[in-house]
């Protein structure tokens, strides 16, 4: 029998094959690893873990996974990627969290491989998206689909769905994944793809970390843009907003020079400034205009749409810009456009964070609720919860988005993933992303709580995303028809319940 002694709790390990002390010194019990590992984004929940594994390699990972699979008593394994969970995801009470970064370091730069041909990259489950789209820009390239902010891991991403304004067109991030490295909860290396081990594959896309350990994940790639028009324009009419961003991603053929690529919507209300952390982008000069807008509807919408072009379509993408925000009904004087780098587009949320970081505004509490609507509802959820709760408790501060997405007949959200969406062929994402003081998020907390209890009563079938639950039975609501098949891959890659324990579905601690 191996002992390994982390803080006061001896793990027990009866099995002969496992050297527990092989991985004895990449196991950390330093107090601001531990620290660091028992805190997120979120900044409201809190887990200590015994300790941190910071692996070199995937065998570490599996050799700690053998570790808790054969200890009489198991404890819980978390990978941390970015830790940009907002509710303890990446926590591990009582348990080691893995310090995914730490993989990262000692890759050497290998930890992202663009294939020969250009088709696709190979990418470690630790690194950061900003750090595939610097790689890939090098070769010309890039994934197709992304989230709003980059600095978050492959692995992160993965486990929810990874979804921004190119999801409408070409899906979330797990839908565009060819293949992926998973280290399962019984410590089994398995590659799996849609046609080899395919149960785990779909399983682990938007999984929420349950099943396995994504230790690398082969990305689609595309020749990269070099230049966007970036347009928002400006609604008070909620019907007329939300008709112009149906219409807009109805136009999705990838042939199609009428389709946009990258299509968003957004609240404007009493808050200052018209612009957020999210990006800035409307002109100085033109505040005064907006923000009177605003006075006198409460609630503007603002729709952004993208149009990517190169040498070849310089010349011509203002008239298909054109030719696109024809018809719309959006108010007359207030478009406002941008032209920037593609890469900086796709960045737009990181001056925003330094920003804010610098003002000591980023490590603040964020009780953020995610949801995805169906269309049929959207009005009803304006009505009852943006003109309705937001308006009249008016504590809403940081962005609020709300945009469209297709399931386009599964083929853009495969029902074999993990991922629950509302079963509508057009949904929306709406995302209050609240930041607040360290003894005020309970006021944010309430407000969430009181949408989501006013879309129970008016029967709107919303799902979370991101989600958080405390008890049980809320999982497998959420889950509804999906929960059967989560709980038997459960038993059938993660039998112990070891992993991601801060997720709270199967470990209520
Ligand atoms: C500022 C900000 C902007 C965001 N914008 C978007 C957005 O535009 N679109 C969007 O979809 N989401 C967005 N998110 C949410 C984000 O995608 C999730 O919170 C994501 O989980 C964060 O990634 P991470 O690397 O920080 O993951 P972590 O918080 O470290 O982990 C999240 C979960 O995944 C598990 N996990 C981590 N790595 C692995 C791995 N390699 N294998 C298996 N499981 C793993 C963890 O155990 C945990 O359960 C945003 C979050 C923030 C804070």
């Amino acid at each position: 029998m191996s002992i390994i002694k982390i803080s006061s709790k001896p793990f027990d390990v009866h099995h002969k094959d496992i050297k527990a002390l092989d991985i004895a010194d990449k196991l950390s019990v330093d107090p601001s690893a531990v620290e660091a590992a028992s805190r997120d984004f979120g900044h409201i929940a809190k887990a200590i873990p015994l300790a941190v594994l910071q692996p070199s390699t995937p065998k570490e990972i599996a050799a700690l996974i053998k570790l808790s699979y054969y200890n009489s008593v198991p404890f819980g394994i978390a990978a941390k990627g970015h830790g940009h969970s907002l509710r303890g995801q990446a926590m591990a009470n009582n348990g080691v969290v893995i310090d995914m970064k730490s993989m990262n370091k000692c890759r050497n730069g290998t930890g992202i491989r663009v294939s020969t041909d250009g088709l696709y990259a190979d990418v470690g489950g630790e690194q950061l998206w900003i750090e595939v789209l610097n790689k890939t820009l090098e070769h010309g390239l890039a994934p197709v689909s992304w989230t709003d902010y980059l600095y978050l891991t492959v692995g992160g991403t993965l486990s929810n769905a990874g979804i921004s304004g190119q999801t409408f067109r070409y899906g979330p991030q797990i839908s565009n994944v060819l293949e992926m490295d998973v280290i399962t909860g019984k410590a089994d290396f398995m590659t799996c793809s849609p046609k080899m081990n395919s149960e785990l594959f779909y399983a682990v896309l938007g999984g929420l970390g349950q099943f396995g350990i994504i230790t690398r994940a082969r990305i689609p790639l595309q020749p990269a843009s070099l230049r966007v028009k970036w347009v928002r324009v400006l609604y008070s009419d909620f019907s007329s907003f939300t008709r112009d961003q149906v219409l807009l991603i109805s136009r999705n053929g990838r042939k199609d020079q009428n389709t946009l690529d990258y299509l968003e919507g957004s609240l404007l209300m009493d808050q200052g400034s018209p612009n957020n952390w999210r990006s800035s982008f409307f002109p100085h000069s033109d505040h005064p205009k907006i923000i009177s807008l605003i006075t006198k509807h409460r609630i503007m919408y603002c729709l952004e749409v993208v149009k990517h072009y190169d040498d070849q379509t310089k010349n011509t993408v203002d008239k298909v810009m054109k030719q696109i925000l024809q018809g719309l009904s959006y108010m007359p004087g207030f478009m406002f456009q941008k032209d920037v780098r593609y890469g900086e587009f796709l960045n737009r949320v990181r001056a925003g964070e330094l920003k804010l970081e610098s003002q000591g505004l980023w490590e603040v509490p964020h009780p953020w609720l995610n949801l995805f609507i169906p269309k049929s509802q959207i009005s009803d959820f304006n009505n009852g919860v943006f003109r309705g709760i937001v308006l009249e408790r008016n504590i809403t501060t940081g962005p609020v988005l709300v945009y469209p997405m297709n399931r386009h007949k599964q083929v853009l959200w495969d029902d074999r993933m993990s991922a629950v969406t509302p079963g509508e062929e057009i949904f929306y994402a709406v995302g209050f992303l609240h930041s607040s003081g360290f003894n005020d998020w309970e006021a944010f907390e309430d407000q969430n709580m009181e949408i989501m209890k006013f879309c129970n009563r008016a029967g709107i079938v919303v799902k979370q995303y991101l989600p958080h639950y405390s008890t049980k039975d809320e999982w497998v609501h959420h889950f509804g028809s999906k929960w059967k098949i989560f709980q038997l891959r459960k038993h059938q890659f993660d039998p112990r319940m070891l992993l991601s324990p801060g997720q709270r579905i199967f470990n209520n601690n």
